[in-house]
């Protein structure tokens, strides 16, 4: 007596299709689960026989075979326990031999036959509609977010026991998930309530225009993360297709998904997270942080505070938009394209070396920046003074630059690089060549940039990282004067060297 039923597991961001097999034959009482089933995979065995039990159906005698096909796939988790249970019943002949057809089923079973969410939902309904099935039977509480990967009915079942009624044609559930459109804008932050930085607001903007990586030097209390929280308000809302991914990503994260968003992931770990935290691990491998961050906003505050290990780990997802996971069974590719916004004090006490209030001694100020130099301070284009706020600026009833007309800013901004690369990519992903093209400069501005170099506060990387910059103040300045100037002008590059020159620290 032999059964079968569709379902899928999580992996990696995608969802995979499996089929649940179950063969009953007589013999000694015997219940195997083959097929790569992990530890929780394997379990399934006592919480399907409780909940079948519980739920008033009979265990049958005999031996008891379950194959999770394709035998290749690693299957974790225990979302393979309704398909299970429901198999033993179709091959038992307590459910008629087409009830089961044409349904992805999935849910963890409690041993008292209620239905328990997992994580993925979102992954694993997805494979519903590539298959050809007709719909999708899920715990409730995984039904909205199964609902919202497809097209197809969901029916969102309590128990096993309802869950069985209705295969059987006995129950109508009327759980048929309405569809959740589009997840609440979360309360905005705006940028006016910032006082008194609107010159930290202004290199922002000129940040989200070009999607260049932002360093922020500034003492403790002077607003870099009152700043950086509102940054991802900036960016262009999510495409559906970006939206999609943010979905699905939050989903193998385990981490609800309770509509499709529309504002860009903003992800700020703190600086006492673990390499895995950041880049993703476990077993089975779950997207970290950076892989979070995709297609929005990476902020790590206190930057020089974190792992060693942890900022080496981003040099290569800055450079690819992708982190690669190496484990015995093989590696996992998750996606990390993000923005990276970084801020830190100018010296360890934070009152910046040199200031008379800084208790710090050269060697330590050495070591403190010596922990972000390198590789990684490489990827930042951008490095920006972020003062003290003096008292009176801070009190002032003066309007301050708020969120809506930034972002429009940026937008225009954005207008500019799009028509220059045909298509949306952004300054920061010139190449050399491209670099050589777009960044010409006014001779003016060419003696500016050979000053700095020939005084020492410009390496040659430096001056790469100066042109990308300026070259979107150039597009901002087009954009809002009407015509694109296409040289960069003393003004821009006098602007952008002025940052850099005041935050300091590494060159
Ligand atoms: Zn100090």
């Amino acid at each position: 007596m032999f059964a079968r039923c569709s379902s899928a597991c999580v992996r990696g961001v995608d969802g995979e299709a499996t089929d649940v097999e179950v063969h009953l034959r007589q013999g000694n009482p015997r219940f195997d689960v083959v097929g790569l089933a992990d530890t929780a995979a394997r379990e399934a065995r006592d919480r399907v026989r409780s909940a079948l039990v519980q739920s008033g159906y009979r265990f049958p005698e005999g031996r008891v075979l379950v194959n999770l096909a394709p035998a290749e796939t690693p299957k974790s988790g225990a979302g393979h326990d309704l398909p299970m249970a429901i198999a033993i019943l179709l091959a038992d002949r307590v459910l008629p031999p087409d009830a089961g057809v044409g349904w992805l089923m999935f849910g963890e079973l409690a041993l008292d036959g209620r239905l328990r969410p997992v994580r993925g939902a979102f992954l694993v309904a997805s494979t519903a509609e590539r298959r050809g099935l007709a719909g999708i039977v899920a715990p409730q509480g995984n039904g909205a977010e199964a609902a919202l990967a497809t097209g197809l009915p969901v029916y969102a079942p309590e128990t096993l026991a309802e869950a069985v009624r209705f295969l059987a044609g006995e129950a109508a559930i009327d759980a048929s998930v309405p569809a959740v459109p589009c997840a609440a804008r979360p309360s905005r932050r705006d940028f006016a309530e910032v006082h008194g930085q609107e010159a930290v607001k202004r290199a922002l903007v000129v940040a989200a225009c070009g999607g260049h990586n932002v360093l922020l030097v500034g003492p403790p209390g002077s607003g870099k993360t009152l700043l950086a929280e509102r940054f991802a308000d900036l960016l262009p809302p999510l495409e559906r297709e970006q939206a999609i991914d943010v979905a699905r990503i939050r989903s193998a994260a385990g981490l609800p998904v309770d509509g499709l968003p529309s504002t860009r992931p903003f992800r700020a770990p703190s600086c006492s997270a673990s390499l895995a935290g950041v880049t993703g691990g476990g077993q089975p491998p779950r997207p970290g942080e950076i892989t979070l961050a995709n297609h929005g906003v990476l902020f790590l505050d206190e930057l020089p505070q974190f792992r060693p290990d942890v900022l080496e780990s981003l040099r290569q997802p800055l450079e690819s938009g992708l982190v690669t996971l190496s484990r015995a069974s093989g590696h996992v590719t998750f996606p990390s394209r993000f923005q990276l916004l970084t801020a830190m004090n100018p010296c360890p006490c934070g009152f910046g070396a040199g200031t008379p209030r800084c208790t710090c001694t050269p060697p330590a100020v050495q070591r403190y920046l010596s922990r972000i130099s390198g590789p990684l301070i490489d990827r930042i284009d951008l490095r920006v003074p972020v003062p003290a706020v003096p008292y009176a600026a801070l009190r002032s009833g003066r309007a301050s630059r708020g969120t809506d007309s930034m972002a429009s800013e940026v937008t225009a901004g954005r207008e500019v690089q799009r028509h220059r690369f045909g298509g949306p990519r952004l300054n920061a992903t010139m190449s050399p060549r491209e670099m050589a093209q777009h960044c010409g400069v006014t001779p003016a501005a060419e003696k500016h940039i050979e000053n700095a170099a020939a005084t020492g506060r410009l390496s040659a990387r430096g001056i790469g990282r100066v042109l990308r910059v300026a070259r979107t103040v150039a597009d901002l300045a087009g954009a809002a004067g009407g015509g694109t100037p296409d040289r960069i002008d003393e003004a821009h590059v006098l602007e952008v060297l002025r940052w850099r020159l005041e935050a300091g620290g590494v060159q």
